[in-house]
């Protein structure tokens, strides 16, 4: 899909304040630093349209792009923070919860994982509840330049033997390197083959 145009909508701190549920919508999440807005903005060709997270765990708003006029891409806050308060993290995962349970336009998740990591039990928790809520999600590796050549896929392979213990079918996978711009062209090819409504 050639990016034509990527524009900031508006950032809600409810998921009742999102925009209008009229056009597709894929969102991104993961646990803070794991490179979503490095993707996005590669995925955009866009230097800053996401905002790389210098604070962890300070965006708690949910930021809508529309893209191409025709999707919304969301960047959700991340999950999973250490260095905030118990209630604060409450607030977070509300928010995300309230949003993915909600959002009527919500075609797929995108969930980011760094490759590096061996599976984590937070995001296998979550991954466990979307599937129990029935919500569609794709998982997506991350910096993978960061390993070298068979190391990205092998960790992958040991991801998917890991989610396999407990589920029939392995979710549809993307190993993605933003420093390279690697795998959002795929990531992009899913969008476009479902975003007709
Ligand atoms: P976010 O908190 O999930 O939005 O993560 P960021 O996009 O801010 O990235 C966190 C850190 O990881 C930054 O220092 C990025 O430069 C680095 N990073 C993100 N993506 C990649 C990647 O694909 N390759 C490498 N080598 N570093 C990355």
């Amino acid at each position: 899909m050639l990016i034509k145009t990527a524009e900031f909508v508006k950032s809600s701190g409810k998921w009742q304040e999102c925009p209008d549920a009229t056009i597709p919508e894929y969102a991104f999440i993961g646990r803070s630093n794991v490179g979503k807005s490095s993707l996005i903005n590669a995925m955009m060709n866009h230097k800053d349209l996401a905002k790389t997270s210098q604070t962890p765990g300070k965006t708690q708003l949910i930021n809508h792009f529309l893209i191409n006029e025709e999707w919304y891409l969301t960047d959700l806050p991340g999950y999973g923070y250490a260095r905030v308060s118990k209630s604060t993290r409450k607030d977070f995962e509300k928010l995300i919860t309230n949003y993915i349970l909600n959002r009527k336009n919500l075609v797929n998740l995108f969930v980011l994982v760094d490759v590096r990591h061996t599976p984590q039990k937070i995001d296998l928790e979550f991954m466990q509840w979307c599937g129990e809520s029935g919500i569609p999600f794709s998982i997506v590796f991350t910096k993978a330049d960061k390993l070298k050549p068979g190391g990205a896929q092998r960790n992958v392979d040991t991801y998917e033997t890991e989610l396999l213990k407990t589920w029939e079918e392995a979710p549809q996978m993307y190993i993605t390197s933003a420093e390279k711009k690697q795998g959002g062209d795929e990531i992009l090819k899913y969008i476009e083959q479902t975003n007709q409504y």
